[in-house]
């Protein structure tokens, strides 16, 4: 990697300010999933065997800048404590007095957790007296939140500005995997696109018809492209402003010779519903007052053969509406087949994270992203300002 690690600089007795993704969903309170704690341990680990002082610093949900007791970070605190074996203390705030003096109370190889980053406004405005106020807690900047490394705030960008900054472990890890599929892939390499909206992903397609041998196409945005080619789609969701951007797309396939598939059958619904009436058809008759639910199963068959022959696989969206079982049919089938595959399986996009753990195939991926957003806008081939803001090896 490019950018220094941990790994690099000298961090015994150091205070090492730490911005973590503790961004967990929670079910009435409690930690529904705690993998984005236990992805972070690798780093905390290395400090405090390394006798830091670490201070853990992330945002957890949207309180808009004001104090939300139902987002307070003490149930993670406790979670980080049992999964490491040691105490994390929790402070009440991220910045001022009191922080401040819990700090400088510290002991080499003591954790600390800061309140919420974002019960501040000057969080995710990355304003001139936030970011120094964190910067004062600490002699070295840490970027472990790669979920959040698309976003200029003051914990991902303005304090890495005032303070010497170096990437985590997991960081590092996202990275590495990501860029080694775009710029140095195992051939052939297939990606897989789905979810809601050409729209989210023209970026993302436009990057990956330069760099894949084939386009795997799912989920909604399938119907703006079959609707592109001439053919009813019903009621299915379809982006008519993004018709003529679909066939540019598309000749911009044909050119490239990559090979670019459309699902061939489709499952549709009468009704957007778990329980609707639903059947197969093939994609060039789709009825009327009938929407896109799925892929078929000739095209989940076809879309698995191509993924099990990839040396390499980067998907981003589910292939339907995984959320409601009768359309989860065309997901799994991609997830199984990249199961399978002895090639380079990377999963991005929380959606799709959440449809592999749904099926219960996380652990068989090379990589599941911890970052929906910072992995689209990765695969976009953009640079995230908060890596770009990173000591240079
Ligand atoms: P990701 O988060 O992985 O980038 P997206 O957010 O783009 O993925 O898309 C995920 C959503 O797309 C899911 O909620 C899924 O239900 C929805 N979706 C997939 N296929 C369809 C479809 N045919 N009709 C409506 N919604 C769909
Ligand atoms: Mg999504």
């Amino acid at each position: 990697m490019r950018k220094k690690t941990i790994r690099d600089v000298d961090v015994q007795g150091k205070r090492v300010f730490v911005r973590v993704d503790f961004n967990v969903p929670l079910d009435d309170g409690r930690i529904a999933d705690d993998r984005r704690i236990r992805e972070a341990l690798p780093t905390i680990t290395l400090l405090r065997e390394h006798r830091a002082r670490t201070i853990l610093a992330s945002h957890l949900g949207r309180p808009q800048g004001k104090v939300d007791d139902t987002l307070r970070l003490d149930s993670v605190a406790k979670r980080l404590g049992e999964l490491l074996g040691a105490e994390v203390r929790k402070l009440q705030d991220c910045i001022g007095p009191e922080v401040e003096a819990a700090v400088a109370a510290m002991k080499d190889g003591d954790v600390v957790l800061l309140e919420n980053l974002r019960f501040h406004k000057g969080e995710e405005a990355n304003d001139l007296e936030f970011a120094p106020a964190l910067a004062r807690l600490a002699d070295l900047y840490v970027n472990d939140a790669f979920g959040t490394a698309h976003r200029a705030h003051a914990s991902t960008v303005g304090i890495a500005k005032l303070l010497p900054a170096v990437a985590g472990l997991l960081l590092e890890k996202e990275l590495n995997y990501l860029s080694s599929a775009l710029e140095n892939p195992n051939r052939p390499f297939v990606a897989v696109l789905g979810g809601k909206k050409v729209s989210d992903k023209i970026g993302v397609i436009r990057n990956l018809l330069t760099k894949s041998d084939a386009l795997l196409i799912g989920g909604a945005m399938s119907y703006t492209f079959l609707k592109a080619k001439g053919f009813e789609v019903g009621k299915s969701l379809c982006e008519d402003d993004k018709l003529d951007l679909a066939r540019s797309l598309m000749t911009d396939a044909g050119k490239r010779r990559l090979a670019f598939h459309l699902p061939e059958d489709v499952v549709v619904a009468d009704r957007f519903a778990e329980d609707a009436a639903y059947k197969t058809v093939p994609a060039e008759a789709i009825p009327k007052d009938w929407m896109g639910m799925d892929i078929g199963s000739h095209t989940a068959a076809t879309y698995a053969k191509v993924i099990r022959d990839a040396m390499t696989v980067m998907w981003n969206g589910p292939m339907g509406v995984f959320e409601m079982p009768p359309f989860a049919r065309g997901t799994r089938a991609v997830a199984e087949a990249m199961a399978q595959s002895k090639g380079v399986t990377i999963v991005g996009g929380g959606d799709s994270a959440a449809a592999v753990e749904q099926e219960g195939l996380a652990n068989q991926m090379t990589h599941v992203s911890t970052g929906g957003g910072a992995s689209l806008e990765f695969l976009e081939g953009k640079e995230l300002p908060g890596v770009a803001v990173l000591a240079d090896r």
